[in-house]
């Protein structure tokens, strides 16, 4: 049995850099809040609570807090109510997202419609939607709107899609505008990951991907490895079976951009464990990584 580990795999800058602002905002503070959890990823944020790092969903119940925002950003409206009532705010959110709400103001500025790809319900993308303005809208995935004659539409992307979804919704609208923009929102993290475990799964009998459930980024690097082989989308190593590993000889890890390198490697080690082996992996360093030409 082989068992790598796709290239960029596991925590992403953006998450990276939440983690350590909100860790820092903690010391020598007894609780500071972000506004929902910091990271798709429910066994790290019992772990931030533990450190005093507790979750708030609802922005009208601090007063005089320390508040951290998460990567995913929130909206206009939570920020101004943050403002108002005295917090001390800490401005966590991606730069690759602050780039998408300043695009987003500036091409409505110009006189375009929005049109966002992505997941309606995802933070990160109601975050964008509150700084459009009427016309915004999102659209999903394979989702092609209508009625578009005459219109300048400016198409952007949630920052974790897939480029091809983002080029096909541009190919599908071109013929029906007078004007496309077309902004390619996708961070590098994302292309980079989606690239490097595709080039994986390509190479692999069985695809491992690790992360959250309703971590955007790891659905969509689980929806894209099953295009090349079995896929399974796990949180934790307790969801795998014996049965589900034994017999594959190629295996290939992959995680999310919100899972901690400590998942990773409790996954690689109950996979040796099923397969008898007992040099058991103390660091991500000792998983083998699948490297590509492309990637
Ligand atoms: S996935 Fe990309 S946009 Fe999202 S937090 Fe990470 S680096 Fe930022």
């Amino acid at each position: 049995m082989i068992i790598r580990l796709a290239t960029s795999s596991g925590f992403c800058f953006g998450v990276r850099r939440a983690i350590q602002m909100a860790l820092d905002a903690s010391k020598g503070r007894d609780i500071v809040y972000s506004i929902g959890e910091l990271i798709h990823n429910p066994q790290f944020v019992g772990e931030l609570e533990e450190q005093g790092i507790k979750v708030a969903n609802d922005v009208t119940a601090l007063q005089d807090s320390v508040v951290i925002i998460r990567s995913h950003g929130i909206t206009r409206d939570e920020l101004r109510i943050l403002q108002a009532n005295g917090n001390t705010i800490i401005d966590a959110t991606c730069p690759y997202v602050s780039r998408t709400h300043e695009l987003i103001q500036t091409a409505i500025q110009d006189g375009y419609e929005v049109f966002i790809l992505g997941d309606a319900k995802h933070p990160e993308v109601i975050g964008m939607m509150s700084y459009g303005n009427l016309q915004t809208i999102v659209i999903a995935p394979g989702e092609i709107p209508t009625s578009l004659k005459g219109k300048r539409i400016c198409l952007i992307s949630q920052t974790t899609q897939q480029v091809e979804n983002l080029k096909k919704l541009a190919c599908d609208i071109l013929d029906q505008v007078l004007e496309l923009k077309v902004y390619n929102s996708i961070c590098l993290a994302t292309t980079q990951r989606q690239n490097a475990s595709a080039a994986l799964a390509k190479d692999s009998d069985l695809m491992i991907v690790i992360g959250g459930r309703k971590s955007s980024n790891t659905k969509m690097l689980a929806s894209l490895c099953s295009q090349y082989c079995q896929t399974l989308h796990i949180e934790t190593e307790d969801e795998l079976t014996a049965d589900s590993v034994l017999g594959k000889a190629r295996i290939g890890l992959s995680a999310g951009a919100s899972t901690p390198e400590d998942r990773i490697i409790k996954v690689y080690n109950k996979i040796l464990k099923i397969n008898g082996e007992e040099d058991l992996a103390t660091s991500v360093h000792n998983i083998p990584l699948f490297k590509e030409e492309s990637c």
